[in-house]
């Protein structure tokens, strides 16, 4: 779909993250750049969309942005998405000292690879595990 295309549809206008913390799912993802990471952002994407969780700003959290620390707290379950093992996400919210209540290291099930081309198969498959697992 070419940038036009996305301006011309109408948005999905989601509820704002502060607003809905203590009731939705807040999903969390490392959006790294490799096709591990930018599955776990259309993960993020897919699971917000299907209204299974709301996917909110991570690098906010890194940045220590304080409402972003406070959804992170009253949420009502952090799903944190990494690409990897390095676990760039998970490493975020462990060094802000905020919970998570699952984890998933995508890399497990898909190999990296450096492309930013990604199959919507592979993310309907992990999504599809995060929702089994995570009790979503
Ligand atoms: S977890 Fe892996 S894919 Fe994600 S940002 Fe870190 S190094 Fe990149």
């Amino acid at each position: 779909m070419c940038v036009l295309e996305v301006e011309a549809a109408k948005p999905k206008i989601l509820s704002l993250c502060h607003e809905v913390a203590e009731h939705e799912n807040m999903v969390w993802v490392c959006d790294g750049a490799a096709n591990v990471g930018q599955v776990g952002h259309e993960v993020g994407v897919l699971l917000t969309n299907l209204g299974k969780a709301r996917m909110c700003c991570i690098t906010a959290v890194a940045a220590s942005s304080k409402p972003h620390l406070e959804i992170a707290e009253r949420a009502k379950k952090n799903i944190v998405i990494n690409g990897c093992a390095n676990r760039c996400a998970s490493k975020v919210f462990e060094n802000a000292g905020e919970k998570i209540d699952y984890e998933i290291v995508i890399s497990k099930y898909l190999k990296k690879v450096p492309t930013l081309d990604i199959y919507m198969g592979d993310v309907k498959k992990i999504a599809q595990t995060i929702i089994e697992e995570a009790k979503l």
